[in-house]
């Protein structure tokens, strides 16, 4: 099948007033150069730390922020990034996001039928009582909030965690959306209920043919979930393909290293580790480090990897990566050290 939402050589440069106004450089590099497309009944997963531009990918996708060259793609037709509101609701008609925090996505003020009938009045979905009430009750039965009856008069605040991050998923498909971008969707909740949440979106997917952006720092829950995933390193992309080849055959040493912070499956069910964070930090990206942005901590880096971003290679079975191990550059010379006698 077609992509539904494409991003093709998508970079996003944020102006440095907005962060340092002491700073010297020009901006921050939050993103350079991303590629990625989204499939009907397809989950695809970016993953990273904070700091390496996965948010950044999904605001752009979501048309919060524009990005500073590339093209974003509806339907194979480039997207006009003009900021007219009729132009981006007829946009949000189509995508819609889900953010990581459920507990500041919901108005405490409103009960659920009104946080879920807000969208259908404004996509115009429904229109008289009985039919939002309707509709809502759907809504929420579709997000295994039941008896939904008894969920439809609640407030945020007598909700859990998980609870309202099934509201808030049931607010984006009011609108009947063809792609779902999720932030994060479980790390702010309870680890027991992770699954759950993710269960609900995979169910989604299956039986509405939904295309699913899933941005997560947890490489466990990309294996478990997504049917693609792609790796994020300090902004650029470093690796991709099948989920089941990026995550059984790694090949970029980032994605080992965050595969071996994140060994076992089933992790998905614990807290997230740090172990990461012993080996070093994503770079500023205010002066990223030329070439490779990862070379400052790469155990495998050459000469090369400081000079020139590498070129992405094919790996087969739609597998790639931007690595100077693999592909043309493999040849470059590399300087090994000489065990002491
Ligand atoms: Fe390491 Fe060089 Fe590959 Fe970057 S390009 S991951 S520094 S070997």
């Amino acid at each position: 099948s077609l992509p539904v939402l494409e991003a093709e050589h998508i970079r996003k440069v944020f102006p440095l007033h907005q962060v340092n106004p002491f700073a010297r450089s020009k901006g921050v590099h939050a993103v350079e150069d991303a590629s990625l497309a989204l499939y009907p009944g397809k989950v695809t997963a970016v993953v990273g730390e904070s700091g390496s531009g996965k948010t950044t990918i999904a605001r752009m996708l979501a048309r919060v922020y524009e990005p500073t060259s590339g093209t974003l793609r509806y339907r194979g037709e480039p997207i006009k990034l003009s900021k007219s509101s009729s132009h981006l609701r007829e946009y949000r008609h189509h995508v819609q996001l889900v953010f990581q925090d459920p507990f500041s996505s919901l108005n405490p003020v409103h009960d659920v039928r009104y946080h879920l009938s807000r969208p259908l009045k404004v996509f115009g979905h429904a229109k008289s009582e009985k039919e939002i009430t309707e509709q809502v009750l759907a809504l929420l039965n579709r997000v295994s909030l039941s008896p939904a009856e008894q969920f439809i008069q609640k407030y945020p605040h007598q909700l859990s965690g998980g609870q309202r991050q099934r509201v808030a998923i049931a607010r984006a498909l009011a609108v009947r959306p063809e792609v779902l971008l999720a932030d994060e969707p479980v790390s702010m909740l309870d680890v027991s209920i992770r699954l759950d949440i993710l269960n609900l979106l995979a169910r989604l997917k299956e039986e509405e043919q939904l295309a699913i952006l899933f941005i997560t720092h947890d490489i466990a829950s990309a294996r478990y979930f997504a049917d693609e995933t792609l790796v994020m390193y300090a902004g650029q992309m470093v690796e991709g393909g099948p989920s089941e080849e990026v995550i059984q055959e790694p090949k970029h040493p980032y994605t080992r290293l965050l595969l071996s912070a994140a060994p076992d499956p089933d992790r998905i069910k614990e807290k997230a580790g740090s172990q990461l964070t012993a080996r070093g930090e994503i770079p500023s990206l205010i002066n990223p480090p030329t070439g490779c942005r990862f070379h400052p901590r790469c155990p495998s880096a050459m000469p090369v990897c400081k000079e020139r971003f590498p070129q992405r290679t094919e790996l087969g079975g739609g597998h790639w990566t931007h690595c100077h191990l693999y592909g043309d550059s493999a040849n470059a010379p590399l300087i090994t050290v000489q065990p002491a006698q």
